[in-house]
């Protein structure tokens, strides 16, 4: 989740103090690096997963699912074991949020070749199977977004009570300090986030009304006066970081050859990312209760949002210097190559002498914009030890500010001193159950990436793409959605790559015909005269492509995975999890999940993952990894 320092946390007021001081030698660092290394050029593309972990215990007597709190011990033994021992060992462990959370990674990226898509889903199985052996018996690693009674009584193991006091750092009624992870840094934030805003963090998801659930659902918090004032009638409230960064995603970092085409890159797979982002819902369920959302991305947005009452614009700007329209976890603002110039139309709120500072260096309007746009944030941790630095040689305070903007999209410069080139992180996904799904949606947009090089051109205009945001987190936006699209990402695009970058244009006089609303399935699959659908598309760059039968049988595979999802053949996650929930004979249609109700979901979620039974409404028949035996896979599948 970023940069891990260790020393000692100041507190809120100390690192607002430096704030100025953080800013100013983070530019000085961003300025040593990109003078160093913008004309690196890389010549292949390399890339890596991360995928987020939960740890859990089942109590088969009670019938009950608990997150364990073991994750730094885990964490502490699988490096031991692992990286440390060996520097080529196959997977990378990091820490999370969550103290039941870990993060895992292949030990080394993937390069540019197309048989390395056929090893993704053993190192997956790999990660899973090296946690899963330092588990306790009853214990397992799981690969789900939200834990669904996440911040109910109990919900921990060992279990912890809230402890919502003024020294406490989230100060939740529901979520304890125990759950966060023990590094300083998590703590830290969880607290500097509260204290910056001024407030508790107030997280409102709506209620999915069932037949029997109450109207209005109104809870009441009257031991708890932030509580009361921010809940909302028929949400399900929520207040703390936990709810947020308790959760798990899958992401995807790419290595690009250049500076030039990393921030092409960085602007096509934002336009990809709603769409992705739909197809991959997983977590409709928020502290115990069905909600009317199937997308993590609004919650955590909401756990983190540290801006000030006059920053969200409820106040006059008295103290702070902006009013800024987005919390520091939300979609990108503006596009960063020459291409994506026109279509930027979002307001952009940026810190005009770090903008002037960097034109002076020589740094072009599109990247000045974008990094003094993330330098209106200030610092949210910092260590006493960590304040002066090598600005030539240390990058810490340009991290500081970078790693807490979590937006959908990631530009990252390389560290200093390292050979490293300019990377994209991809961001929106939510983690899947099995192996197979995550390295699918993993291989997925790896292709996207390699088609979406020009001449590929899938711009419109940015303020659309968050538009499309919105849109994507919904109950079943993947079958009922609506989302803007341009219409041809191929044919015009080659000219319009060469004819339509570089001018600044306002977007409101672009022919409006370049994009138009599309369903997902028209998106992925296509529909005759409105697009020719992403996978047809790449199926037909496969084609031109040197590929040895077995990765060609895995890919075809995964895209299988990709275009049933879209199609409404194969079920979301989000999907398969409510109809579990509704179909549960315990379900009173009241929109509550009891702790039995969640031992039965997280049970058989392990059973899939585990390949302990199969789950045809997911995944269909492909669910395990077809091993080539001399004949491509039943195209039936
Ligand atoms: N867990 C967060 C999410 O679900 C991401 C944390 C990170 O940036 O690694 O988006
Ligand atoms: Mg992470």
């Amino acid at each position: 989740m970023g940069l891990l320092s260790q020393g000692s946390p100041l507190s809120w007021e100390e690192t607002k103090r430096h704030a100025d001081h953080v800013r100013r030698h983070g530019i000085l660092q961003f300025l040593h690096i990109y003078h160093a290394v913008k004309d690196r050029h890389k010549d292949v593309l390399k890339w890596g997963d991360e995928v987020e972990y939960m740890l859990v215990s089942f109590d088969h007597e009670n019938k009950k699912v608990q997150l364990v709190l073991s994750g730094e011990e885990v964490l502490e033994t699988l490096q031991e074991k692992g990286e440390r021992t060996n520097p080529n060992h196959p997977t990378l462990w990091r820490p999370e949020y969550g103290s039941y959370m870990i993060e895992g990674t292949p030990g080394q990226p993937y390069g540019g070749t197309m048989s390395e898509f056929n090893t993704v889903e053993d190192n997956m199985r790999k990660r899973r199977k090296e946690a899963t052996s330092l588990l306790e018996e009853n214990q397992a690693v799981c690969t789900i977004t939200s834990f669904p009674r996440l911040g109910c009584p109990g919900f921990t193991l060992p279990e912890y009570k809230p402890n919502p006091v003024e020294g406490g750092a989230s100060k939740s009624l529901f979520f304890p300090d125990e759950a966060i992870n023990k590094h300083p840094r998590f703590s830290t934030l969880t607290r500097n986030i509260r204290h910056r805003r001024g407030e508790k963090v107030v997280i409102n998801v709506p209620i999915f009304k069932d037949k029997n659930t109450p109207s209005p659902f109104i809870e009441a918090f009257p031991e708890d006066d932030e509580a009361a004032r921010a809940s909302k009638p028929d949400h399900i409230y929520m207040d703390a970081m936990g709810f947020g960064m308790g959760n798990c995603c899958l992401q995807v970092t790419f290595q690009a050859c250049s500076i030039s085409e990393a921030r092409y890159l960085y602007d096509q797979l934002a336009t990809i990312c709603p769409i992705v982002m739909a197809l991959s819902a997983a977590s409709p369920f928020y502290r115990g209760y069905v909600s009317d959302i199937d997308c993590r991305w609004g919650v955590i947005s909401a756990s983190v949002d540290d801006r000030t009452r006059e920053e969200r614009g409820l106040e006059p700007l008295k103290n702070n210097n902006y009013r800024i329209s987005k919390s520091r976890y939300d979609s990108i603002d503006s596009y960063l190559s020459e291409c994506g110039e026109k279509y930027n139309d979002i307001n952009l709120t940026i810190d005009k002498e770090i903008y002037e500072q960097l034109l002076q260096e020589g740094i072009d309007h599109l990247l000045a914009q974008h990094v003094a746009h993330l330098f209106i944030r200030d610092p949210l941790t910092l260590f006493e030890e960590k304040i002066h630095l090598d600005d030539a040689n240390e990058s810490d305070h340009f991290e500081n500010i970078q790693s807490t903007n979590w937006q959908t999209m990631r530009f990252k410069p390389p560290p200093p001193n390292s050979d490293i080139g300019w990377r994209v992180e991809f961001r929106p996904m939510e983690v899947q159950l099995t192996d197979f799904e995550n390295s699918a949606y993993v291989v997925f947009v790896v292709l996207l990436n390699k088609m979406l090089l020009p001449p590929a051109y899938s711009f419109f205009p940015l303020s659309k793409v968050d538009e499309n945001m919105k849109v994507a987190q919904k109950r079943d936006a993947v079958l009922q959605g609506m989302f803007y699209f341009r219409k041809d990402i191929c044919k015009a695009g080659g000219n319009a790559v060469v004819d339509g970058c570089g001018k600044a244009q306002n977007s409101s006089e672009l022919p409006p015909e370049e994009y138009t609303l599309m369903s997902i399935d028209t998106i992925i699959n296509g529909k005759e005269g409105v697009f020719p659908g992403l996978i047809p598309i790449l199926n037909s760059y496969l084609e031109n492509m040197e590929v040895d039968v077995d990765t060609r049988c895995s890919i075809l595979n995964y895209l299988k995975l990709i275009k049933k999802r879209a199609s409404g053949e194969l079920m979301t996650v989000a999907k398969w999890m409510r109809e579990f929930i509704a179909n549960h004979p315990d379900y009173k249609q009241d929109s509550v999940i009891t702790d039995e109700m969640n031992y039965s979901l997280i049970l058989k979620c392990n059973q899939i993952a585990n390949e302990l039974c199969e789950c045809p409404e997911l995944l269909g028949s492909s669910f395990r990894k077809v091993k080539y035996s001399g004949s491509k896979p039943d195209s039936s599948n």
